[in-house]
C-alpha cells in the first residue's frame, strides 16, 4: 500500500502557490492534493494558476499520489460538459504523475435514478481515457448524494471514505467490494465531528484491508489542525503496511 496525507489549496492561494512546492516538500511525506472545494464555481480563476501549481510540484519533485477535485457536476447529459472542467484535472494529474483522481458524487435531485447513474458512469469513463490516473468516486452514506450502494452496484471504482459512512457499513463494503475500492480516505468520525485521527475503527479497517492483501493507495484525511498527527500516522502506517 502507498500512504499520503491530505494537503489542500484554496481558491485565493495564487500568492502562496509561489512557494507551495517547497512547503509541501518540507512535510516529508507524499500528498493528496485537495483542489479548492468550490473548484467548479471558481474554475475560471483557478484555471489561471493550475499550470503554475503543476510546475511547483514538479520542480520540487513533490510526490503527489492523488488529486481530489471535490465538487462539480459529474452527471451531465453530454460528456463534453463534464470534460469541460474535469479535463484540466486530468491534465494536472498527468503532469504531476498522480495515481488517483477523486470526485465527490454530485448533489442532485435525480439521485438513485438509473439514467443519472448511467450518465455518471459514462462521464467517468470519458475522463479515464484522458488520464493515466484511476478516476474514482468517494463513498457517502446518503443524504443528497449518490449513495455508496448505488455506486458499488454500478461497479464504479470507489474511494472508501471511513468518515462518511458508519463503521459497520465501511467494514461491510471492504468485505464485499474490496476489489472495487481503489483508494481510501482514512480518518475517524466521532459523533458529528468527522475526519479526526484514526482510533480503533480506522485501524480495524486497515488491518482487514491488509488481511485481504489489498494494495491500493490511502490518504490520511484529517482536519487541517491535525497535520502533525497526519504526518506521524502516514509514517507508521507506511512502516506497517507499506510492503503490501
Ligand atoms: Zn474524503
Amino acid at each position: 500500500m502507498v500512504f499520503c496525507i491530505r494537503k489542500a489549496v484554496f481558491t485565493d492561494d495564487h500568492e502562496c502557490i509561489k512557494n507551495i512546492g517547497q512547503q509541501i516538500k518540507s512535510l516529508g511525506v507524499p500528498i493528496e492534493l485537495g483542489l479548492p472545494f468550490d473548484f467548479y464555481n471558481s474554475f475560471q480563476a483557478i484555471k489561471r494558476w493550475l499550470p503554475r501549481l503543476a510546475e511547483e510540484l514538479r520542480d520540487h519533485s513533490v510526490p503527489c499520489i492523488a488529486i481530489h477535485a471535490p465538487e462539480g457536476p459529474v452527471v451531465t447529459y453530454q460528456p463534453e460538459d463534464f470534460l469541460d472542467w474535469a479535463h484540466d484535472i486530468g491534465d494536472l494529474s498527468n503532469k504531476v504523475g498522480a495515481r488517483m483522481i477523486i470526485f465527490h458524487p454530485q448533489r442532485a435531485s435525480m439521485i438513485d435514478d438509473d439514467e443519472a447513474l448511467a450518465l455518471l458512469s459514462s462521464n467517468i469513463k470519458s475522463l479515464q481515457q484522458e488520464t493515466t490516473a484511476t478516476v474514482v468516486l468517494e463513498t457517502f452514506s446518503g443524504g443528497e448524494r449518490f449513495n455508496y450502494k448505488c455506486l458499488a452496484a454500478a461497479r464504479l471504482p470507489l474511494c472508501l471514505d471511513t468518515s462518511h459512512m458508519g463503521h459497520k457499513d465501511a467494514v461491510t463494503l471492504v468485505e464485499k467490494r474490496h476489489d472495487q475500492i481503489k483508494h481510501v480516505h482514512l480518518s475517524e468520525a466521532q459523533g458529528r465531528v468527522t475526519h479526526r485521527p484514526v482510533g480503533k475503527e480506522g485501524k480495524a479497517v486497515m488491518k482487514r484491508l491488509a488481511e485481504l492483501r489489498w494494495d491500493g493507495t490511502v490518504c490520511i484525511e484529517y482536519l487541517d489542525r491535525y497535520v502533525k498527527e497526519m504526518i506521524e500516522d502516514c509514517k507508521w502506517l507506511t512502516g506497517i503496511y507499506g510492503d503490501i
